[in-house]
């Protein structure tokens, strides 16, 4: 023993020693960290890592680069980080290569207002000027976007995104257009699709939006010009009119026809010389509306005598007038007419609804008013009956000339007019107001119209024709005319190799996440008419065709669309406005029709969608470190109908596959309440604010704790409560940082088989958590990586395991067996928490990851996103974990005993207790098997165990707990009460325990 004087008591306490702080304070130190991962390059750090690997590709759905970044794109992106975190972590190569949606309508009109702030308009600009502005400001606004997506801790290439607006991509989208027409999917053709009166401009499916809109319903009498006797021969000489119902009297000026169901059974009824036809089932409901009939004495209605009934096949040609404009209305039969019930389920009520705005079947009369240019069916059953395509609206949404008495008016305002002209005229049986879900235009957020205009289409249902085939047309120069309306509609006359049938196809073969994503996706491909591809605007990749001067002969041609391309690719699509057609065209190009060599470039630019759409090809395709088709997609719900239907259809195109293997959706952002957020309703939560006030990491641990599969909550309480969990996992951490101060895993690391059972539990527990957390990753399900890590830190770890194990660790010698036992554990724990969190929280699972000790002659790896997940270390023992599944019962128990006693006053702290338990049998032979460790298991002073009799305690599962007084003495070093307190003469204030360890100490440690 060292003669030397006695140790300062308070220093030889192993109290936790770790730079790691207890305050986090984010939102200073997320930007120091993120700077540093710019200088070390860690991103690029990772490809090298991987390189070689299994590649795992996420492929970014591009946001659109006009407004700051919201909470809904931060939700998206940082799970989408998650995604490709995680995978590297499994040891993938996972390339992240974000992209930016450049071009559109948000943008020109965005830039038609700042002009107009500067007095100026967009006529006074040059086509090309403006698209000079539009691009300034979408880099201006990525610029921004990029900023504020790096500061969430999303590794990529962001200093070499995808822009749908580079030179590159806007030639590919032109190349992707020459594919669909090269297999012969293209047409152009007057027909109805929504049109913003207000934007004048067709929209997509994904760019009408259903809000509550108030229409008038109306209920119209057409007369019958046919001989009724051909319906039935008591109706012969009888004045005879066909009742029809509509929501859009303003599409009645387009009336051409009217449509029944062929199988439907009709019936012909009085009211006083009018004879009225309607479908059989609801001639009491349209008497009733329209207020048919007599009345007997007691005031109810009686039923209008029906005098005939036949089925609506009878009707079919026979020819009305219209209610008031001289000319003829032809009957028609079609499958579409219902009789007015409500539709089945909300999905399919979308795709009717997307179809027709018209088509709302909660009325009517089973008689539908058919305009061929106003409605997606009528249309179909028009072109059937070689109907035109009539429109008298022009892009404003006016009457043309042709509308007598309502020339000029808007169609929403002549809405009312019309409805008093009919009624003045005597054709109108009864008009109210009618509430129904209406499309309106995402931009603007005004109502939209279905309106016939010329416009470029891709067909869902023609046949693709070979690429050769078409070349060898082509070459023997014989007219083309797939372009020109080759419309083919209706099931039966789908193709196999149609878009329609090939998606269909393709979607059985993606792995959709959630599983009901694949019949949403279905019902939208159901549903969907052919897409139109043509927009009236000028912020966009052109529509590459030449029209002849001469002979107005289309050119589109996939070896001139390429052609074209080229030129792009090195202008970017600003060539099309900047040259003259003749500069675009290949030299002495001439007409092949009349030889003429003048040409006229079309106006129209493509859909936005079809730009985004593009990009499996024009990205994943051509860059070398990623591939096609890519592994996910993961984008909002609102994708179905946009980014991954666009993608599919490009996709089929260009390879007859789908460009993705899964498809994962997440829901919506909403308040606390469960509201949708509005930036005008001061319950949205600004990313940006979050970060400022928090760290981004809280946000972050946000999107991973909230079931994204469902609308997410968000609110400052909810927040709050994530800062909260924070800090707890953040403690964890510290508690095991502090521990390891000065331990060497390589040369302090206790073997498996000479740690302490509990140390070795507490092992297999972590083993149990890998799996849960590695699972959850494998099947993006991030918020039970989330919850298992949660419960195991403030659960498992937290009130179990550091509690029972800090007086082994403070109070042991340094170097003592047990404690290194504990710290070999807490090592492991430590450095597996770092890396399990780390796609989650990552600033802080690498600062976790630097203050781990380091193994010596071991180099740590720079970040712990260069590292992989931990692996759980094969079979657990679970015969181990029971039998500590008993124990932790039996502890719970008697913490609760020890609180009562604390209560009673009978202790302070639980070092002052003496526990004294009684147990029988197997319980009993448990505990006794454990006797030693039980006062470290209840952190109590002294435990007694006694056998009971058989059946003798019955409360707290046959376990009898008393808690007393400890005797002894306190010990000044450890706290626990001890009646050999004064038996060292050396140290006469501290048990026999500490004596043992101050002399470890005083020995150097030896050992
Ligand atoms: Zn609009
Ligand atoms: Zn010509
Ligand atoms: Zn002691």
């Amino acid at each position: 023993m060292s003669t030397e004087t006695p140790l300062d008591l308070k220093k030889t306490v192993n109290l936790p020693k770790t730079a790691f702080s207890q305050k986090a304070n984010l939102a200073q130190s997320e930007p120091a960290r993120l700077k540093k991962w710019t200088e070390m390059g860690l991103y690029e750090m990772i490809l090298r890592s991987r390189a070689g690997s299994e590649k795992f590709i996420l492929h970014d759905g591009p946001p659109y680069a006009n407004a700051d970044i919201h909470i809904g794109t931060a939700l998206n992106k940082v799970l989408k980080d998650i995604v490709v975190k995680s995978r590297t972590m499994m040891g993938y190569d996972a390339p992240y290569v974000p992209g930016y949606d450049c071009h559109g309508l948000p943008i020109e009109q965005y830039v038609e207002k700042d002009l107009d702030k500067k007095g100026k308009k967009k006529s006074d600009l040059s086509v090309v000027s403006f698209r000079r502005a539009c691009r300034e400001h979408a880099a201006k606004s990525l610029k921004n976007q990029t900023r504020d997506f790096q500061r969430l801790g999303i590794l990529g290439e962001w200093n070499h995104p995808y822009l749908t607006m580079s030179n590159h991509y806007e030639a590919e989208t032109a190349r992707l257009f020459g594919r669909f027409l090269e297999r012969g999917y293209v047409y152009k053709g007057a027909r109805p699709v929504y049109w913003c009166i207000h934007d004048q401009t067709a929209l997509a499916e994904a760019e009408v939006e259903y809000h509550q809109h108030t229409s008038p319903s109306v209920y119209v009498k057409f007369p019958l010009a046919s001989d009724p006797a051909l319906i039935d021969e008591k109706l012969a000489g009888r004045k005879v009119f066909l009742l029809i119902w509509t929501t859009t009297p303003w599409t009645l000026p387009a009336n051409l026809g009217i449509a029944v169901h062929p199988d439907f059974e009709y019936a012909a009824f009085e009211n006083g010389d009018e004879v009225y036809i309607v479908a059989s089932e609801l001639v009491g409901a349209v008497a009733s509306k329209c207020d048919i009939g007599e009345r007997d004495e007691n005031g109810d209605r009686i039923a209008p005598t029906v005098i005939a009934r036949f089925p609506g096949s009878r009707l079919d040609r026979l020819e009305c007038r219209h209610a008031w404009i001289d000319r003829p209305s032809l009957v028609m039969v079609g499958e579409h007419v219902t009789l007015g019930g409500e539709a089945d389920a909300e999905t399919e009520l979308d795709v009717k609804e997307a179809r027709d705005p018209r088509t709302t079947g909660k009325a009517g009369t089973g008689l539908v008013h058919t305009a061929p240019g106003h409605g997606h069916d009528d249309f179909v059953i028009g072109k059937k009956y070689g109907l035109e395509i009539y429109c008298p609206v022009d892009n404003a949404g006016r009457f043309t000339s042709e509308v007598e008495h309502f020339v000029g008016e808007r169609v929403f305002e002549a809405n009312p007019k019309i409805v008093e002209f009919m009624r003045a005229q005597g054709v109108l049986l009864f008009s109210e107001d009618y509430e129904h879900r209406y499309p309106h235009c995402w931009r603007c957020k005004n109502p939209v119209i279905f309106r016939a205009t010329p416009q470029w289409f891709i067909s869902m249902d023609a046949s693709a024709t070979s690429s050769d085939a078409l070349i060898e047309k082509d070459e023997d120069g014989r007219d083309r005319s797939n372009f020109t309306d080759n419309f083919s509609e209706s099931d039966d006359t789908a193709s196999p190799d149609s878009l329609r049938a090939g998606a269909l196809r393709e979607i059985e073969n993606v792995e959709w996440i959630p599983a009901w994503g694949e019949d949403r996706m279905r019902n939208m491909l159901k549903g969907r008419p052919d897409w139109c591809v043509s927009r009236q605007r000028v912020w966009g990749v052109p529509i590459p065709v030449f029209y002849c001067n001469a002979c107005n002969e289309p050119v589109a041609e996939p070896a001139i669309v390429n052609h074209i391309a080229d030129i792009f690719e090195k202008e970017a699509a600003d060539a099309w406005y900047a040259r003259e057609a003749k500069e675009l065209l290949p030299e002495g190009y001439k007409c092949r029709k009349c030889d003429s060599a003048e040409w006229t470039k079309e106006t129209d630019i493509l859909d936005v969608w079809f730009d985004s759409g593009s990009s499996s090809v024009a990205v994943l395709e051509r860059r070398e470190n990623l591939r096609w088709p890519a592994d996910v997609y993961l984008e909002g719900g609102d994708q179905y109908r946009g980014w991954f239907n666009s993608s599919l259809m490009i996709g089929l195109a260009a390879h007859d596959r789908a460009p993705f293997k899964a498809v994962l959706t997440h829901g919506w952002v909403v308040d606390g309440q469960g509201k949708a957020m509005h930036k005008t309703g001061g319950n949205a939560v600004s990313p940006n604010d979050v970060i400022k006030e928090s760290g981004a990491e809280i946000l972050r641990l946000w999107c991973a704790s909230s079931d994204y599969h469902e609308d997410m909550r968000c609110s400052s309480e909810i927040l709050q409560r994530v800062s909260d969990g924070y800090r707890k996992l953040r403690n964890t951490a510290r508690f095991a940082l502090g521990n390891l101060d000065g331990f060497d895993p390589a040369r302090d690391s206790v073997s498996e088989e000479e740690m302490l059972e509990i140390d070795r539990w507490a092992l297999s527990e972590l083993d149990a958590v890998i799996e849960k957390v590695r699972a959850g990753y494998e099947a993006y399900e991030f918020h039970t990586v989330y919850h298992a890590l949660y419960n195991f830190s403030t659960v498992t770890l937290s009130a179990r395991y550091f509690d029972i194990t800090k007086d082994r660790l403070y109070t042991a010698a340094p170097k003592n067996h047990a404690r290194r036992s504990a710290q070999t554990a807490l090592y492991r724990i430590a450095d597996a928490l770092a890396r399990l969190l780390a796609p989650l929280m990552v600033f802080t699972a690498d600062e976790i990851w630097e203050n781990l000790p380091q193994a010596s002659g071991d180099e740590r790896l720079a970040s712990v996103h260069l590292a992989e997940l931990p692996q759980a270390r094969g079979e657990r023992d679970m015969e181990m974990a029971s039998r500590w599944e008993k124990i932790f019962a039996v502890r719970d128990m008697v913490l609760r005993v020890l609180e009562e006693a604390r209560i009673a006053k009978v202790i302070g702290s639980s070092l002052e207790a003496r526990v004294n338990l009684s147990a029988s049998g197997q319980t009993y032979n448990l505990l006794e098997n454990y006797l030693n460790d039980l006062r470290y298991i209840f952190i109590v002073s002294q435990v007694n165990l006694s056998r009971a009799e058989e059946g003798g305690a019955t409360e707290n599962s046959g376990v009898e707990i008393k808690v007393e007084r400890a005797a002894g003495e306190k010990c000044e070093r450890c706290w626990n009460y001890s009646e050999r307190v004064g038996e060292s003469s050396r140290y006469p204030t501290v048990c026999e325990r500490c004596v043992q360890a101050l002399d470890e100490i005083e020995r150097g440690e030896a050992g």
